[in-house]
Order: structure tokens, then C-alpha cells, then sequence
């Protein structure tokens, strides 16, 4: 049968690598962006010319309207999802707290924490077997950063991904007797453009002296971790919250 996949901001980084790679591995892609087209129609371009199943699909994951549209046209595209990958995140320019905004704490909150809030009830709304689904595997993305803080820089970020956490455990007890598994990956410094997005373009070279593996991580080998997640041989893996941060 063939298994349905959602991954929000599947358009660049983490998210374009873990579309890329599911197409691998036999699964139908969806690849949501918010303002990227060309950059999602790329990554379903390279997926079909492999051979895979891919299509694009807009929506900002804060904004509940535009979310409920994506799930009704893959539903009605391709049936039910047995995957969710909550990947678009956003980070924003070094700050101490007491520098930083309310617009900017509810952007950050609004994108990071509701938007997966968001798409996850959508996807068990579709999944579960108490909705009459057949179950499937939710990933979400928090960050090294909900164990370190990030102080001086954004914590308001680390918060957001801390909530992640607690949202990760508290979801995967909820449904774990409904044949749906969530998980959480918690990346450290990745070798994608986020770090630009907050004014910090070298920052993985910059910082990776502070790695035990003396190196950042790329975004393929993110993918790797969040894939086996998704998968039959992650089975009995459910309410962990993954390192992939090369020890830090
Ligand atoms: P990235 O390269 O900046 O890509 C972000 C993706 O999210 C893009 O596809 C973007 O689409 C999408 N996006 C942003 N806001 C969105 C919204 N409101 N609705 C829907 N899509 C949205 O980021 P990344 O480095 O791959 O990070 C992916 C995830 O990993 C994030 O949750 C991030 O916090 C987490 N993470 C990353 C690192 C790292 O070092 N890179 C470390 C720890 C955790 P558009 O281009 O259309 O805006």
C-alpha cells in the first residue's frame, strides 16, 4: 500500500532532505512551504525525475485556515496520511530578552510551537484508529537548543523548541494505543540557510569548535534520523526525543 507522507517547510534544509529521502524509500511526498514555491517544486521535480511520488502544497502552519486547505487537498488527492513530519521552523536575530518583543515571541511561538500543534490534530485526525485510520508516525522537529537555552542569542527560540519536548511526550501517551508513534529529533548545528534568516550566516563554522565531533551536521544526515522514525523499523520507538548533534 502506498504510504502518504506531510513535511512542513519541505522546501529547503532538514525538510528537503527528508522529502528527498522518503521518496526514497517508497513513500508518496507531500512538500508544504509557506512563500518558496520555486523551491518546493524543485525538490518534487528532483524527487519525480528519481522515479517518486511528489507534490507541493502552500500554507503558513500558523495560520489555521490556510492548514485545514492543505489537509482537505491531500485527503482529497491522495487519501488518508500515515506520516507527519513538523519540520518549518523559524529562529530570529540574536537578542537578550530583555531586547526582544511580543510581536516576536508570538511569531516564534505562533510558527515553532502552534503550527506543529496545529498539523499534528489534523494528521490524527486522519491517522487514528479512533477516526477509523489505520495509524502512522508523527516526527517533530525541536533543537538542541530546548537542553541548552541559547542565552545572549534566542532563547525565546529554545523555549518554543523546549515545548516541543513536553508536547512530543504528552502527544505520544495520548495516542500511542491508536497505532500512532511520535517522536522528536533534537538537531544541533545544521548546515543549513536558518542561520542566515537570524543575520548569522557562518555560524555553524563559526560555533563547531564547541561540537565533540568537531564538525556541524548536514541536513541529509538529520533526514536519516527522522526517516528511521517514520518507519516499520522504528516499531516500538515512540515518545523519544532523539540527538543528532554530534555529541553537543
Ligand atoms: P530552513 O533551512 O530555514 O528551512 C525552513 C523551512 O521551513 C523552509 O522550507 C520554509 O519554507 C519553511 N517554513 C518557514 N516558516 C514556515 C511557515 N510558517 N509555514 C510553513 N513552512 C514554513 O530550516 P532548517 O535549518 O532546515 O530547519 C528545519 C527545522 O529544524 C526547524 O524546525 C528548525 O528549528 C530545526 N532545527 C534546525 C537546526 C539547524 O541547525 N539547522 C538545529 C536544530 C533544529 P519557505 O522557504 O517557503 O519559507
Amino acid at each position: 500500500m502506498r504510504k502518504i507522507l506531510l513535511v512542513t517547510g519541505g522546501s529547503r534544509g532538514i525538510g528537503a532532505a527528508t522529502c528527498i529521502l522518503a521518496a526514497q524509500k517508497g513513500w508518496a511526498v507531500v512538500v508544504n512551504y509557506a512563500a518558496n514555491a520555486k523551491a518546493a517544486d524543485d525538490v518534487v521535480a528532483q524527487i519525480k525525475a528519481a522515479g517518486g511520488e511528489a507534490m507541493s502544497a502552500q500554507a503558513d502552519v500558523a495560520q489555521e485556515d490556510q492548514v485545514l486547505a492543505m489537509f482537505s487537498k491531500v485527503h482529497t488527492t491522495w487519501g488518508p496520511l500515515h506520516g507527519l513530519v513538523n519540520n518549518a521552523g523559524i529562529v530570529d536575530v540574536t537578542a537578550r530578552l530583555d531586547e526582544m518583543s511580543m510581536a516576536r515571541w508570538r511569531r516564534m511561538f505562533d510558527i515553532n510551537v502552534l503550527g506543529s500543534m496545529l498539523c499534528a490534530r489534523e494528521a490524527i485526525r486522519q491517522m487514528s484508529t479512533r477516526h477509523g485510520g489505520i495509524g502512522g508516525s508523527i516526527v517533530n522537529l525541536s533543537s538542541a537548543a530546548a537542553r541548552l537555552g541559547a542565552p545572549s542569542q534566542y532563547l525565546d527560540y529554545a523555549a518554543a523548541k523546549g515545548a516541543i519536548d513536553s508536547f512530543t511526550l504528552g502527544l505520544a501517551k495520548e495516542v500511542a494505543g491508536e497505532g500512532i508513534r511520535v517522536n522528536a529529533i533534537r538537531p544541533g548545528l545544521i548546515d543549513t540557510e536558518i542561520h542566515a534568516s537570524g543575520g548569522l550566516p557562518n555560524r555553524v563554522k563559526e560555533l563547531e569548535h564547541l561540537v565533540p565531533a568537531k564538525r556541524g551536521g548536514s541536513a541529509m544526515e538529520v533526514a536519516q534520523a527522522i526517516v528511521w522514525l517514520l518507519s516499520e523499523d522504528a516499531s516500538y520507538t515512540t515518545m523519544s526525543l532523539l540527538d543528532v548533534s554530534g555529541g553537543r
